[in-house]
């Protein structure tokens, strides 16, 4: 959005602000046509951050913690070198660059200050989803490999590695079996899960795609990461924005795991509104761990060894989330 100064001297006439809790510097919110902003220079205050534009595209700030680095006029923003996907445009406000407010407490703060935003959640089952199964095989490889036998390889890996740990894991289904989309949910509130992670692998038209991503649910009122700006707005709310900080979070955690664990390419953390995603009991998260239609992604997807990197870098995500929680509760 670029402003003409007519547009400016508008938008600054419309502008309200307020304070909300502190870290270093308040926030304050900034409202224009309706819609709330907040502006980078002030979320480098907020975070004690020094800030920079060290390319005509770029805004980056850091302070021992953190680094977090914003696309101007893109959805993009990397936290500690890892991609997450804004629901909303980075955008001139005035004079100033600014972030969507939505996006500033439920994406940048549950990665910036986990331990805020994970008081009362709970870390005691893990439920992780391999998914399809039986009838449906979900993705195939070019050389015939189906994703519901790799995925449900890995989330035994992931289970293995992480009950080694004195985590407890369940799985909604342990062998080549249907399961429905709505059993799936249905399972992991009759275990009582605390987190749900769903295991997926990716396929391509374009046989040069490759990397992990993982998902978690679309914010009410925003798009989802690949259907943004198509169609009307959507305006439904989930059971699981209920989790929104948490599955933030756990996302992060996943994907930077994943990325650490394999050297993958990194499609970053997204929001979309998958079925066991809108309906988890718990804080939920997708993982869509390579993509089966490329060849390099394929191999690792088909190796042993592979799959076992895989499985560490979801484990390890998993571990790193539960280790956030515990940092919430001593807090
Ligand atoms: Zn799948």
């Amino acid at each position: 959005m670029r402003l003409n100064k007519t547009v400016l001297l508008f938008v600054a006439g419309l502008m309200t602000f307020f304070t909300v809790a502190t870290a270093s510097a308040a926030i304050r919110t900034v409202t224009s046509r309706g819609k709330s902003y907040v502006t980078l220079p002030n979320l480098a205050a907020y975070y004690a951050m020094t800030i920079s534009q060290p390319a005509r595209n770029r805004v980056c700030m850091q302070n021992r913690f953190n680094r977090i680095e914003f696309e101007t006029e893109s959805r993009s923003v990397w936290i500690n070198g890892t991609l997450i996907a804004l629901s909303e445009p980075v955008q001139k406000l005035g004079w100033q660059w600014a972030i969507d407010a939505t996006d500033f407490n439920k994406t940048i703060e549950p990665v910036a200050r986990p331990a805020e935003f994970l008081k009362g959640v709970g870390t005691r089952t893990v439920v992780l989803d391999p998914g399809h199964g039986g009838d449906d095989k979900g993705t195939s490889s070019p050389r015939n490999v189906h994703e519901k036998l790799v995925v449900l390889d890995v989330a035994k890996r992931v289970k293995a590695k992480l009950e080694a740990r004195g985590i407890n894991v369940e799985l909604t289904r342990e062998n080549d079996r249907t399961v429905d989309l709505d059993a799936r949910d249905r399972k992991a509130a009759a275990l009582r899960a605390d987190l749900f992670v769903s295991i997926h692998a990716n396929s391509a038209a374009n046989r040069s795609v490759r990397g992990a991503e993982t998902f978690v649910l679309a914010l009410p009122g925003r798009y989802s990461s690949n259907s943004y700006g198509g169609g009307r707005l959507p305006t439904d709310t989930n059971a699981g924005n209920r989790y929104d900080t948490a599955n933030m979070a756990l996302g992060y955690r996943l994907q930077q795991n994943i990325l650490r664990a394999t050297g993958q390419e990194d499609r970053g953390v997204k929001r979309a509104r998958f079925e066991v995603l809108r309906d988890a009991p718990c804080p939920a998260a997708l993982v869509e761990m390579a993509f089966m239609s490329n060849l390099k992604d394929e191999a690792i997807a088909i190796d042993p060894a592979g799959r076992d990197r895989i499985a560490l870098g979801i484990a390890n995500g998993i571990a790193a989330y539960v280790a956030d929680v515990s940092r919430a509760r001593v807090k």
